[in-house]
């Protein structure tokens, strides 16, 4: 995938939209990945996400269509690309200040710097989806390939993820070759 430029409204947008949303609120923060904990001492990569084409979905889980925080990566999981991309979704990889007050950490928007986009329109059809698996792991981004992928790659096999998401991926329209 070629590297796109984030438009200045979109990059508005992203900015005004995530502008101190909360991390981390009790407990220590982690990776969303791997689940390591982070030292939110210097900036923090950090996948987003908004949902934006894909009505059924949005309609039957009352998804609004703004950015939301997608998933913090740890110094072993920072990437340098969304592949594969999703269409429908609107993905954005970005480094950013995690802002500490009262115990606190929130989002520092005001000096994000956009590493990879893709808009909606670009990428693979989305993955198959399992309404239940969505509900119980809270985590829209499993709608995502690249986080499909990620699940696959790195989980062991025995994980109980790893096997839904298997079957999700055999049940899919369109699946991206990497995965
Ligand atoms: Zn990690």
């Amino acid at each position: 995938m070629k590297t796109q430029t984030i438009p200045p409204e979109e990059r508005t947008l992203l900015t005004e939209q995530l502008y101190g949303e909360e991390i981390a609120v009790s407990g220590p923060f982690q990776c969303d990945l791997c689940g390591r904990e982070i030292t939110a001492s210097n900036r923090v990569m950090y996948d987003a996400l908004r949902i934006s084409d894909l009505p059924k979905l949005q309609a039957t889980l009352d998804i609004p269509e703004c950015w939301m925080l997608d998933a913090a990566r740890c110094s072993h999981c920072e990437t340098d690309t969304l592949d594969p991309t999703t269409n429908g979704i609107d993905e954005v990889l970005m480094s950013l200040p995690i802002h500490e007050s009262n115990g606190v950490l929130s989002a520092d928007t005001t000096e994000v710097t956009v590493l990879e986009y893709s808009p909606s329109a670009d990428g693979y059809y989305p993955p198959a989806v399992n309404l239940g698996m969505l509900v119980r792991q809270g985590d829209l981004g499993l709608l995502r390939w690249s986080r499909l992928k990620w699940v696959l790659d790195h989980l062991p096999q025995a994980h109980p993820l790893v096997s839904d998401i298997q079957t999700l991926v055999d049940q899919s329209i369109e699946k991206p070759p990497e995965v």
